[in-house]
């Protein structure tokens, strides 16, 4: 299992000096790998990046949001190619990182949408997302599709929805991505959407319900360990957080991060790393009891 963090809990600037704080402070921070958001495809210098992961030996995720001009369900053929186009380029910096998943919003933009998700739309997204599975597969990326809550998607707010939707990409090569900072708002519980997932589930957030210090809110992280722990989990746990303390122009006004939660990002994410540890390390306490 490798225990990482989310870029920027450091940096939401990602030109050459961004990145080599980010990745720096990510090992001094204790974690095995940097989840970098890959807003901006043509301004992030992959080389560079990938020597700084191989001077402080972390491994690297990349996740993204589709917005409303590069949407896999839109009607609008061009929009939808572009998504598509996009996801493609994401997909050949996740291999040039040595990375082994694409994660996030990739199935349709990442905004409140003004209506349903159509039968039409789902069926594009999930025809796109097969067509890059085969070149994922062959970059030994997967690709993780995360739930998010019902004002960033209109698709996928559920564990279960992600479920049908995956059986209808039909493409071993994705799988689901789960947050708890989502599931808080969506789901019944933290435990159950985990193990119903179960070898599907490729790719896990850990957020606050405020998205803030990690056991400093509503969230029952306890069940998520459990259940990780129940499913023999073996891929990438990442902390998640944000504050408008390091913005990203884009990410940050999407995502509607307004308040200051923290200003130290290295407590933070040590902090988290942390509590992230010790909590699998409970879950396994009680394995079988
Ligand atoms: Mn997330």
């Amino acid at each position: 299992m490798q225990i990482g963090t989310h870029a920027l809990v450091f940096t939401g600037t990602f030109d050459r000096a961004g990145i080599s704080s980010a990745v720096q402070r990510t090992a001094r921070a204790g974690f095995d790998l940097i989840e970098f958001p890959l807003m901006d495809v043509a301004g992030f210098d992959r080389d560079h990046a990938a020597a700084e992961l191989a001077h402080h030996g972390v491994d690297a995720s990349a996740s993204l949001g589709l917005d409303e001009t590069t949407d896999l369900t839109s009607a609008d053929s061009e929009v939808a190619a572009r998504g598509e186009q996009r996801l493609r380029e994401c997909l050949e910096i996740v291999a040039a990182l040595g990375g082994q998943y694409l994660c996030g919003v990739i199935y349709s933009a990442m905004r409140k949408y003004p209506e349903p998700a159509t039968d039409a739309g789902r069926e594009r997204s999930a025809a796109a997302l097969r067509r890059l599975a085969d070149r994922a597969e062959g970059l030994g990326v997967t690709l993780a599709l995360e739930v998010v809550n019902r004002y960033e998607t209109n698709l996928l707010n559920t564990s279960r929805q992600a479920l049908a939707f995956l059986d209808e990409v039909g493409h071993p090569g994705v799988g689901v991505h789960l947050d708890t900072y989502h599931m808080n708002i969506e789901e019944a519980d933290l435990f159950n959407p985990v193990v119903d997932a179960g070898e599907r589930l490729r790719y896990v957030h850990v957020g606050e319900g405020h998205r803030g210090y990690l056991g400093s809110g509503t969230v029952a992280f306890g069940e998520l360990f459990r259940a990780l722990d129940r499913l023999a989990y073996d891929g990438p746990v990442v902390f998640e957080s944000f504050s408008s303390a390091v913005v990203n122009a884009d990410l940050s006004r999407t995502l509607a991060i307004w308040r200051n939660l923290w200003s130290d990002g290295d407590d933070l994410a040590a902090h988290a790393n942390r509590l992230i540890r010790d909590g699998l390390h409970a879950a396994r306490s009680i394995r079988g009891q």
